[in-house]
């Protein structure tokens, strides 16, 4: 048995970061950028009005007030998009709303408010200033957000919505990421029904290839969930030759001692086995390797395999340890590990077997302190366990133990699940 340290190193080792591929902007959300975005033109490309009001000249506006406004000729009204013709010379002003270029002379806007336009009725040939303004109020100068020739966006960073927006300001459609992998999803066990189908007796619904295919997808691969096979290698076997295009496979069941367990033995005949045990709970049971296959094309391949336990809550938490930092590798992201926090915990966990132990729980806050509960059951086949917690509180394995009110650390899988699980107590 390894360390949960030792095997993610291993996965790790054997995934590279993928190709780059152009994307539309949107379907970049979340990815990592393979090129520096430098700004091709200024933004706002020309100086522009930051209110409603009136362009005009500072030096118009001396000495300005209510009590004695100074009276501008209104020369041409300009809106957001449109271009004012006429230029302002002393003595006169351009009605200008928000966003509308500066025309040409004026290097300031008074704002509606400190006019008398609300004074006149309808528009007027000529307005009061009211107010004094200086050079350079209110307005918006070309290249404040950008400058043309800066290096907007690093190579390397992941896009959230504000790098969406700063793309599609400087008028890119596509930009060029790190391709998602493509993960294979596929079950084993003679025991598995496919939705749809009756339960007949001694028979469970497929729920891994389905919370794994989901785990894929939240974290930003694709996945492509195959057919069940059964347990034997000659099913096992004949699937990997069908056809498997993929940049990872995963499998669950079938790595344990059982008479059954036979995914193990194929990834050893097939292939390299690099770990098949871990000292963890829930989880030991997890094997990795290269394991061969013919992709869709007909060629021989090799693809990274993890062979998750088949208890529901295992598959998902030695997905989360192993597969998670893996693909997250592959498509570039260098912050591969969890948020790690600590808490006191609220109850006894016992630790007999050396193991470290994931325990599912929820966490939150009180008086600037984190703790930890337990979800409930532990057991490995207890799936709404998972839909509870929000964080692994972890159990050493060189230790017996914990007592409430110990601190541990707590791995979060999601912030946000805390008021949802507190809600329902
Ligand atoms: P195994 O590791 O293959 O012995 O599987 C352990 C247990 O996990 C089985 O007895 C099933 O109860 C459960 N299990 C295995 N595969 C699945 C699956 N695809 N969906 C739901 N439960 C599963
Ligand atoms: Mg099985």
């Amino acid at each position: 048995m390894i360390s949960v340290e030792e095997a993610l190193a291993r996965v790790l080792d054997s995934v590279e970061v993928l190709d780059e591929e152009e994307s539309p902007i949107l379907d970049s959300l979340g990815r990592v950028l393979a090129e520096d975005i430098t700004a091709p033109f200024d933004v706002p490309p020309r100086d522009n009005s930051a209110m409603d009001g009136y362009a005009v000249r500072a030096a118009d506006t001396r000495e300005a007030s209510r009590e004695r406004p100074r009276v501008l000729r209104v020369v041409d009204r300009v809106a957001a998009g449109a271009a004012s013709g006429c230029r302002v010379e002393a003595g006169t002003a351009v009605r200008i709303m928000t966003g509308g270029p500066l025309p040409e002379g004026a290097d300031s806007i008074v704002r509606f408010e400190g006019t008398d336009e609300a004074l006149r009725s309808g528009p007027a040939a000529e307005i009061g200033i009211m107010t004094e303004v200086k050079p350079g109020w209110d307005v918006r100068y070309a290249g404040e957000d950008i400058a043309r020739g800066s290096r907007v966006l690093k190579r390397g960073l992941v896009i959230s919505p504000a790098e969406v927006g700063v793309l599609a300001s400087l008028g890119r459609q596509t930009v060029k990421v790190i391709r998602r992998p493509r993960v294979a999803v596929l079950a084993t066990g003679n025991e598995l029904v496919n939705l749809g189908q009756p339960l007949d007796e001694g028979k469970i619904y497929n729920s891994n290839s389905y919370s794994l295919a989901a785990l894929v997808s939240y974290y930003g691969a694709i996945p492509e969930i195959l057919d069940v096979v059964r347990d034997s290698e000659d099913s096992l076997v004949a699937r990997l030759r069908e056809g498997i295009s993929a940049d990872m496979l995963l499998t669950s069941g079938g790595v344990s001692m059982g008479d059954y367990d036979v995914v193990k033995d194929v990834l050893a005949k097939q292939g390299k086995v690099s770990f098949w045990t871990v000292r963890m709970r829930p989880g030991k049971p997890v094997a990795f390797g290269m394991i061969k296959g013919v992709s869709k094309s007909g060629a021989e391949i090799k693809i990274p395999h993890l062979g998750l336990p088949g208890n529901p809550v295992s598959v998902m938490v030695t997905f989360e340890l192993f597969a998670r930092p893996a693909l997250l590798k592959m498509m570039g992201r260098k912050d591969l590990a969890r948020p790690l926090i600590e808490a006191v915990i609220e109850e006894d966990v016992v630790n007999t077997d050396g193991r470290r132990i994931f325990a599912r729980a929820v966490v939150s806050q009180r008086e600037g302190q984190y703790f930890a509960r337990l979800t409930g059951p532990q057991g490995s086949g207890v799936l709404t366990s998972m839909t509870l917690a929000n964080g692994l509180a972890i159990i050493p394995e060189d230790s017996a133990g914990v007592a409430a009110g110990d601190k541990v650390r707590v791995m979060m899988l999601d912030w946000r699940k805390k008021d949802l699980a507190l809600a329902s107590t």
